[in-house]
């Protein structure tokens, strides 16, 4: 089944888990400020213009609105 979500209006958590380049991480900051941490990981964007810039220190409000959303073309439900 294909999920494709592209919309604006999804939550920041949603959008991110939908794109392609949104990615998790084990390893946590030792502080915390903009970050967002779900199911015990980090999440952070892998977009090669915004990664090398905010690394793990990404804020996840970013996804909102975002020109860089690349959807998961399937994803297993
Ligand atoms: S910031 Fe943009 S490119 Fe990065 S994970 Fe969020 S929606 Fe995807």
């Amino acid at each position: 089944m294909a999920l494709v979500l592209d919309s604006d209006d999804a939550e920041p958590e949603t959008r991110h888990r939908a794109c392609w380049y949104g990615r998790r991480s084990p390893e946590l900051p030792a502080l915390l400020t903009v970050q967002t941490i779900e199911d015990g990981q980090l999440l952070y964007c892998a977009h090669p213009m915004l990664f090398p810039i905010v690394g793990y220190d990404f804020d996840i409000r970013n996804c909102t609105g975002c020109d860089a959303f690349k959807p998961q073309l399937s994803r297993r439900m």
